[in-house]
């Protein structure tokens, strides 16, 4: 089901279809279904339900992704009809954020976040979440899996108060690590460095750019969301002051409410930066609809009023006429290639000058 233009669904359905591969999935067919709103029984409809069925059967998938978030119900139906696991964009990316987490805290963010989620739909999936947490000598699958009545209702409450508690302790945990961050984070703001974070759409290119202007090793992947707990460097300016570069989380067309809840904290970095450097795919066949996207993830934390840096990347593989529609859109914004190096010597002068001067630092740190 699709709101905009049949090219949004189709450019939609290609970042689903990526971020379906990231997460491991091979992904065999698409379809796209037009309405004015989704059904509230199937999203999709009673019609486009039979050809979901029939590509289930003849392609052999083993799960049906949808580009949307469906109601509890909306689920349970699709899977009763299709006969297969139905997963929708929410659950997908809170599938890849759990993979790719590292640090402590970004386990826990995630974790929390897929609890959220989880939740509200238990009462499907039950008999999974029992397993998944080892059950507690249930001798998992007995009692059946329909009916929520008799013994089924006394597991779920169980379940559903397993899921509270382990929520508030998680809470709790992220809390108390957000602390020991904005302690870290007082003590750079004391030493008056500047800090510069790049922002921008998943996959831009943000992590090559932090390699090229620091040298560091950062991973970098060719999977969405393979930045999520954000890097730190040092960077020297050419008159030798001293400046960070964060690389920051992913950001992704709607994304989940859950992740903006969950990342919020990590989020909030930004908001503390000095400047962001918004990193855009040139290659991208929407590249003004990711600019949108990041802005709207950048006001939820309050990080829009920043000066902003514009940076086009991939120009090594974007075509002319789109760089030359681009440069007339963003006068202002710095053409460069993470790969070539191209753009390179520009971009570093384009920051340092956005640094704020020498002057303003010392009178931070006097009395
Ligand atoms: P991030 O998700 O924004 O941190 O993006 P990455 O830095 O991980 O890069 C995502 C993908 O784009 C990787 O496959 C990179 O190799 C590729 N990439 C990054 N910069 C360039 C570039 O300048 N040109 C081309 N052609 N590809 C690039």
């Amino acid at each position: 089901w699709t709101e905009g233009t049949v090219t949004d669904a189709e450019n939609s359905l290609t970042e689903l279809a990526a971020l379906a591969e990231t997460a491991g999935s091979q992904v065999l067919e698409g379809l796209i279904q037009r309405r004015t709103r989704p059904d509230p029984a199937t999203y999709i409809g009673r019609g486009k339900v039979d050809d979901l069925g029939a590509v289930v059967l003849s392609t052999g998938a083993d799960t049906v992704i949808c580009d949307g978030e469906l109601s509890p119900s909306q689920l349970r139906n699709l899977e009763q009809r299709t006969k297969v696991k139905v997963v929708d964009r929410t659950a997908l990316i809170l599938d890849i954020f759990a993979q790719h987490a590292k640090s402590k805290e970004g386990k826990a963010q995630v974790e929390l976040a897929q609890l959220e989620y989880l939740l509200p739909r238990l009462r499907g999936w039950g008999e999974t979440l029992s397993r998944q947490t080892g059950g507690s000598g249930r001798g998992g699958g007995a009692g059946g899996g329909v009916g929520v009545r008799g013994p089924g209702e006394t597991k779920l409450e169980t379940d559903r108060r397993r899921i509270r508690h382990r929520i508030s302790r998680l809470r709790r945990e992220i809390k108390s690590m957000k602390t020991v961050r904005v302690t870290k984070r007082a003590r750079r703001s004391r030493n008056a460095v500047p800090a510069v974070a790049i922002a921008g759409y998943t996959n831009a290119g943000k992590s090559s750019l932090l390699n090229r202007l620091t040298g560091a090793g950062v991973l970098v992947e060719n999977a969405l969301f393979a930045t999520l707990d954000p890097t730190t460097r040092k960077a020297t300016a050419s008159d030798g002051r001293l400046y960070t570069l964060s690389d920051t989380v992913g950001f992704v067309r709607h994304l989940p409410h859950q992740i903006v809840e969950a990342f919020r904290s990590t989020l909030e970095e930004v908001a503390e930066a000095d400047l962001v450097v918004h990193v855009v795919d040139g290659t991208h066949p929407d590249p003004e609809e990711q600019v949108r996207a990041v802005h709207a993830v950048l006001a939820e934390v309050s990080a829009d009023r920043l000066p902003e840096l514009l940076v086009v990347n991939k120009t090594d593989a974007a075509d002319e006429d789109t760089l030359l529609r681009l440069k007339r859109l963003w006068p202002d914004a710095i053409f460069v290639s993470a790969y070539s190096g191209r753009g390179m010597d520009e971009l570093r002068a384009a920051i340092e000058e956005r640094l704020p001067s020498p002057a303003v630092e010392v009178r931070a740190v006097l009395p």
